[in-house]
């Protein structure tokens, strides 16, 4: 399952951080996820739920901020926002569509203890 790989990266990523700064609990993890990532929320804090179980963000709650997905139109020569990836330009209608931002993830900030 695509989520379970990405709950245990983001574990990896605040396990590594918290042992580098010397934290003990992490209370919260606020994620970025582009809307063309392709990743499913619900599914993602579920997965988050049973990887962080027995580490240092296991009482974590997940904040997830979505940012827009982007995609250059070739046409209009103009970064357009898009909300999929297979849209065409909200402006002229073409499909030369090239995603240029939106779809990555990643981790922005931890609240700890
Ligand atoms: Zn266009």
């Amino acid at each position: 399952m695509h989520e379970i790989s990405i709950a245990e990266s983001i574990l990896q990523i605040i396990e590594d951080t918290a042992r580098a700064e010397g934290y003990a609990r992490v209370k919260v993890v606020w994620l970025e996820i582009g809307q063309l990532a392709g990743v499913e929320t619900e599914s993602l804090r579920f997965c988050f739920d049973v990887v962080a179980r027995d580490s240092i963000a296991r009482d974590a709650r997940l904040e997830i901020i979505e940012t827009a997905g982007l995609g250059w139109c070739m046409e209009c020569a103009c970064n357009r926002v898009v909300t999929s990836r297979y849209e065409p330009c909200p402006d002229c209608g073409s499909f030369r569509m090239e995603v240029t931002g939106g779809d990555e993830m990643r981790v922005r900030e931890l609240e700890v203890e």
